[in-house]
């Protein structure tokens, strides 16, 4: 099984990952997590930007999912009805269960696959495990609470090694 932290991609947020970036990557399921991600948590519903964002990727044949450990369904719910999207809640990650799940739902295999999330021990680890490209941005509005600023502090190192692969390849 692969163990890794080291993302293949860091990109400062969401919006960067463009239908080109994933026609270079071969991506055809994108999986996203939701909290600091596409929204901050204090955000309870999604904006013009993430929907102008998603009929982008929608309109170059790519399908978007929500793959999330919230543990409040609700605020998935709401958020996947409002953008028109499929999810996998309580996803458990970095269970391989979810990632597996979402693709089967998809029907889209691991190669052409990645997910995109801004924690490294949740997302990174367990599209790494899955056999995934592993996406990562920074915290949409930033890190909140006390854990959330160590969490960021502590996922520095492995972001910076990511980057540096990614300007020598
Ligand atoms: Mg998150």
């Amino acid at each position: 099984m692969p163990f890794s932290l080291i993302p293949h991609r860091v990109l400062a947020q969401y919006t960067q990952v463009t239908p080109a970036l994933l026609k270079k990557l071969g991506v055809r399921l994108l999986l996203c997590d939701l909290d600091y991600t596409l929204a901050p948590k204090s955000v309870s519903r999604p904006d013009g930007a993430l929907h102008a964002w998603l009929e982008e990727l929608r309109a170059a044949g790519v399908t978007v999912m929500i793959l999330s450990n919230n543990r409040s369904s609700r605020r998935v719910e709401t958020f996947c009805r409002d953008l028109g999207i499929r999810y996998v809640g309580h996803a458990g990650k970095p269970s391989r269960r979810g990632y597996r799940e979402a693709m089967a739902q998809a029907g889209i295999p691991p190669e052409a696959t990645a997910m995109l999330g801004d924690k490294l021990l949740t997302d990174v680890l367990g599209a790494r495990r899955s056999g995934i490209l592993a996406l990562m941005v920074e915290p949409l509005g930033g890190p909140v609470g006390v854990w959330n600023h160590v969490l960021h502090l502590l996922q520095r190192p492995c972001k910076a090694i990511s980057k540096r692969r990614c300007m020598t390849l």
